[in-house]
């Protein structure tokens, strides 16, 4: 409907104009279906767009000059020739079964291995034929009961069967949980991969802490580079966020565009003075586009994410309120944003900065490196200097906000630290909220601090922002695109339920939104999204050194160990004679302390050598029922003894 309103003015408009609109128009029509939303909206739209065409037609006109610049786009849709004529046909008939005789394999495959109810571990695939793309390759962190467990990753096994179709990994941005896992997927997959200058800078620096035995092909791109990889071309588009450099992802497929948000939010006065893309991601939008995945970790906040310049203000007060003190700040190591801004006021106030803890030397010395940072002259010094300066003149940059033991600010707390020893004379402001999990970590630290006579600031401060949309810019995200179809990424099953909501009161038909989880397939042709099976999904444990090694059984027995404790029982037999020849000795690690149960541990002897006697003297020389048998003794006996159940681990030798 709104399309004949379009033609029919068209005829009031000079000849070049229309020749581009009519241009314009048949793209649109490509890509866009002829779907029942679209009817709906523009329905809904058609009274004003009645009266906003002129102004479109205004603005629209400087538009082609834009798309001359980004050439790989239309060249792209050239290609895609060949598809548009069954989608033609289509609109004229539906006859979706001719279309499957033509192309039955061309579908457009889109699965996440990881980032679907959690948080972390993000790793979407789409795949299409005989290419596949990655967008980013995250790690994730333990939960409470995986102890001793450092990360966790994804499970590629599905990567790891079709390697030789990845065309590449896209990084969106280069936070942990983005490019964190990129490290060990290189050991099994090792594709090219693309991402901004100060992504890679990043992943570089991480890598070379590994001494990966591989060739790594990294590609800079930057905002607004389009990458073709097969049947996929990709857009990166300037996205705001905590760390500097951030895009998300347009991928034009053969079957229709799909955005990926990556980690968003829109900053309208930002620090680098870089501001989201809003126009390019509202081409898109225009041009149609199939799929949007989009991020979702604060959805559930109403209103805007305030801007990071916001933070300025607040430092500003406080190192103007504070002026005798030593100020240490803690904040994310990657947002080098924060950082700046930590820096400018500090050289405002005629102070020194000193940053400490690994990451945080990392990527700062990255961005500065990169020029993503501009840091006043001699300003920055290095910690071993602090010595030099007064406390008034000195601000110090920490990691552990989170709290995390190891962490400078950790060590400082608990005097641990090389350089810097927290006192009353101290300000510590944690520029950071405790990321959910983490909350008896940082108070741990908040209350050494506050025990050591220090002056802490830490949530009622206003000395931090997201770095994610809230729900105002997630709207405005999808206003913009006005997807056919719509899958929620990046939160728990909460997250994703409050983001299908949002959709939905924007306005897509709920039976358009696919909530999914990790390794569940939707399959895209130009015109239908359905579920499609699975793939393997889960997570790979990384203790250590040890990928993959730890397992459900290694993980019980470390809980089991955890919360009872080991009794280990050793005796040696003679199996000819079927007699004890030593012990039954017993050694316990975490059960009770030795010295004051001597009397249970005397017990414990006792009923182990009775087992063991009984055993024997039944006939039994399988070595797995003897233990077995001291097993199911010795915990009947300690449990209605103690009520506890340690792990017992029966040795015994035979000679
Ligand atoms: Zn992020
Ligand atoms: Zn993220």
């Amino acid at each position: 409907m709104a399309k004949k309103q379009t033609e029919a003015k068209k005829q009031t408009e000079p000849a070049a104009l229309q020749k581009k609109q009519a241009e314009q128009a048949a793209r649109t029509r490509k890509q866009a279906e002829p779907a029942p939303k679209e009817k709906r909206k523009a329905e809904s739209a058609a009274k004003e767009k009645k009266q906003a065409e002129l102004t479109v037609r205004q603005k629209k006109q400087p538009a082609p000059a834009v798309k001359e610049k980004k050439q790989p786009a239309p060249a792209v849709k050239e290609k895609k020739q060949p598809a548009p004529v069954p989608r033609e046909k289509k609109q004229s008939a539906p006859v979706p079964r001719e279309r499957k005789q033509t192309s039955p394999a061309s579908k457009l495959r889109v699965m996440m291995l990881g980032g679907l109810n959690e948080i972390g571990k993000n790793l979407a695939v789409l795949e299409y034929e005989n290419d596949i793309l990655i967008v980013d390759c995250g790690l994730g962190f333990p939960d409470d009961d995986m102890l001793g467990i450092d990360l966790v990753i994804p499970d590629i096994s599905y990567l790891e069967k079709n390697a030789d179709k990845i065309r590449g990994i896209l990084l969106t941005h280069g936070h942990e949980d983005h490019i964190g896992a990129i490290p060990y997927v290189l050991r099994t997959i090792n594709p090219p991969i693309y991402g901004t200058r100060l992504t890679l800078g990043i992943l570089k620096n991480k890598l070379a802490e590994q001494k990966p035995p591989y060739k790594v092909q990294l590609n800079t791109v930057a905002a607004g580079d389009t990458v073709r990889l097969g049947a996929f071309s990709a857009e990166f588009i300037r996205v705001n966020h905590s760390i500097a450099d951030a895009c998300c992802i347009a991928i034009t497929t053969p079957v229709g565009v799909v955005m990926h948000s990556g980690d968003f939010k829109i900053d309208v006065s930002p620090i680098d003075g870089e501001m989201m893309d809003l126009t390019r991601i509202g081409e898109y939008g225009r041009e149609g586009v199939l799929l949007f995945m989009c991020e979702s970790t604060n959805v559930g906040r109403p209103g805007h994410t305030p801007s990071e310049r916001t933070i300025g203000a607040s430092l500003n007060a406080i190192f103007m309120n504070n002026p005798e003190k030593r100020i240490i700040i803690a904040t994310f190591s990657s947002n080098v944003h924060r950082v700046q801004q930590i820096i400018n006021t500090s050289a405002k106030y005629g102070r020194k900065v000193a940053i400490t803890g690994r990451s945080m030397l990392n990527v700062i010395g990255t961005a500065v490196e990169l020029g993503y940072m501009k840091v006043p002259d001699k300003v920055l010094i290095d910690i071993t200097e602090i010595g030099r300066y007064k406390p008034n003149q000195l601000t110090i940059v920490t990691t552990g906000s989170q709290g995390e033991p190891m962490s400078a600010l950790y060590r400082m707390a608990f005097s641990d630290h090389n350089q810097v020893e927290l006192s009353p004379g101290d300000l510590v402001v944690l520029s950071a909220h405790a990321i959910p999990g983490n909350e008896k970590l940082v108070g741990k630290i908040i209350n050494e601090m506050y025990r050591r006579g220090v002056n802490v600031y830490h949530e009622e401060a206003e000395v931090h922002v997201s770095g994610h949309a809230c729900q105002e810019e997630i709207k405005m995200f999808h206003a913009l695109v006005r997807p056919q179809f719509f899958m929620p990424i990046h939160g728990e099953y909460s997250h994703l339920m409050q983001h299908k909501e949002l959709a939905e009161y924007m306005g897509m038909p709920a039976d358009r939104i696919f909530v999914c989880d990790i390794g569940q397939v939707l399959e895209l042709d130009g015109s239908s999204c359905k579920r499609a099976g699975t793939v393997p999904a889960g997570r790979i444990l990384v203790d250590g050194y040890g990928v993959g090694d730890v397992g459900n059984i290694v993980l019980r027995d470390r809980r089991h160990l955890a919360l009872d404790g080991l009794i280990v029982v050793v005796a040696t037999v003679d199996t000819d004679t079927r007699a004890v020849l030593s012990g039954p000795d017993i050694i316990s690690r975490g059960f009770v302390y030795v010295r004051e149960s001597e009397e249970l541990m005397e017990e414990v002897r006792t009923v182990a050598r009775d087992s063991l006697r009984g055993t024997l003297e039944d006939g039994v020389l399988e070595w797995t029922e003897i233990k077995q048998n001291i097993k199911d003794d010795l915990s009947k006996y300690l449990y209605t003894r103690t009520k506890r159940k340690p792990m017992i681990l029966p040795v015994i030798m035979n000679v």
